[in-house]
């Protein structure tokens, strides 16, 4: 080691003031390569460097440059320069300042032939994980009080560090917590959701299984429809559990046919008021014969998703279909006169699990899963879906799907 570690005693007025600010700037620090670049320029007038080079141990034990600026003769040769790896290597090793001095006079014939490289340990914490490098080309040579300085600003740039480590940290351990937390929600609604139509099947087959009562033809139908319909509830949320995990991995295949967008639209009101008599849904100017290249089935499964939660957010509303062909795109814009969704919430219904906080203990059931489903659909058509709603007033879905897909 060169001398004592840094004391601010032995420094000039000037240096006091320089590290002073240079302290300010790691307490006010938000982004770390902003505040390292901010000590490097209050460095430079108390200290004459050319070249600085922070270098930091990676998991595999070889030191990154992690920060590195060219300032002074150095600026315009900045790829043909030194960057003092070794210095810092060996900095590092020996936990030591030190200080190299490297002449390539014979091949290169300026100032910058002459390299006076000063390597500082990083320390953090009780580690020593880097080294700051300083480095002049054609000196003047480090002075010992020079030295002092330059190490009493690694030091800071070491807090620096330190504290963006424990913010990363934090951060991790914040994500985790959520991720907990957001498995724990799932658990508890999925297991719900599988529960309950689960309950009525059970239940209505201990009914028509009991011995000690006879059901007349009426009733047992009557329960074998709501057995139909609660198995068609399970198995929906299945496929969209499953469907979600496989768009989520991206491994859900598109197959793009020419497909008859009107037939499409047609078919799903058809079935949209096969599961809601009390559904009106109404086309405005349909675009007659239009084709475009898409996956039927996927395409009819964002409709029936769309239709399906106006007939149970949006009950007893009429449906407004609007078909338009832009350029070379189409747009399908669907809408309720339902009673509509908060600003605050038009982006998050398209994330997946999200539900309006008022649905969660209202009787109409859903996973939250179906417009996430219908985002990523579209997404792989290379479309677009968003939606718009005024309080009280309804809810339009906007979809708007090339015509054709790039081979
Ligand atoms: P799910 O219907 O299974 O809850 P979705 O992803 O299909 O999930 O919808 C997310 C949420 O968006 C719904 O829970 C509902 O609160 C809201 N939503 C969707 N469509 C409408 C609509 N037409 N009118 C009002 N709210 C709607």
């Amino acid at each position: 080691m060169l001398q004592e570690p840094a004391k601010p005693g032995n420094l000039q007025p000037k240096e006091l003031e320089a590290v002073y600010a240079i302290s300010s700037a790691v307490i006010r620090a938000v982004n770390t390569d902003d505040a390292l670049d901010e000590i490097i320029n209050l460095t430079r007038p108390v200290f004459i460097f050319d070249n600085i080079v922070l270098y930091q141990q990676r998991s595999d034990k070889n030191l990154e440059p992690i920060h590195a600026r060219a300032i002074g003769r150095g600026r315009f040769l900045e790829a043909d320069l030194a960057w003092g790896e070794s210095t810092a290597y060996e900095a590092h090793q020996i936990n030591q300042t030190l200080i190299r001095v490297e002449d390539l006079t014979d091949v290169i014939n300026d100032r910058t032939g002459i390299r006076h490289y000063l390597g500082i340990p990083l320390r953090l914490g009780e580690e020593i994980s880097g080294a700051l490098v300083f480095i002049r080309f054609g000196g003047p040579p480090y002075l010992p009080d020079q030295i002092q300085l330059a190490e009493f600003i690694t030091l800071h740039i070491a807090q620096l560090l330190e504290r963006h480590q424990l913010v990363e940290r934090i951060a991790i351990l914040e994500a985790r917590r959520r991720l907990d937390n957001l498995q724990d929600d799932f658990i508890a609604m999925i297991s719900h959701e599988l529960l309950t139509p689960l309950g009525f099947i059970k239940g209505y087959v201990t009914t028509l299984l009991r011995e000690d009562t006879f059901w007349d033809e009426k009733s047992r139908r009557e329960f074998l429809n709501i057995i139909n319909d609660e198995s068609d509830r399970l198995r929906e949320l299945i496929d969209n559990l499953m469907d979600s995990s496989r768009l989520q991995a991206g491994t859900l295949e598109m197959n793009f046919q020419s497909v008859r967008l009107d037939t499409l639209l047609q078919d799903a009101s058809v079935r949209a008021r096969s599961r809601d008599e009390n559904m009106k849904v109404y086309f405005n100017q349909p675009i007659k014969g239009l084709q475009i290249s898409a996956d039927a089935t996927r395409l009819s499964q964002v409709l029936d998703n769309i239709l399906g939660n106006a007939s149970k957010y949006a009950p007893n509303s009429p449906i407004k279909i609007t078909v338009e062909r832009i350029d070379n795109k189409v747009s399908i814009v669907i809408k309720d006169r339902g009673p509509g969704i908060p600003s605050d919430h038009l982006e998050q219904i398209f994330q997946r699990f999200y539900r309006l906080p008022g649905n969660t203990n209202t009787s109409v059931c859903g996973s939250g899963l179906g417009l996430y489903i219908c985002r990523k659909i579209i997404e792989a058509h290379n479309g677009e879906i968003s939606a718009q709603s005024s309080l009280g007033q309804g809810t339009t879905f906007n979809i708007i799907l090339p015509c054709e897909q790039p081979s």
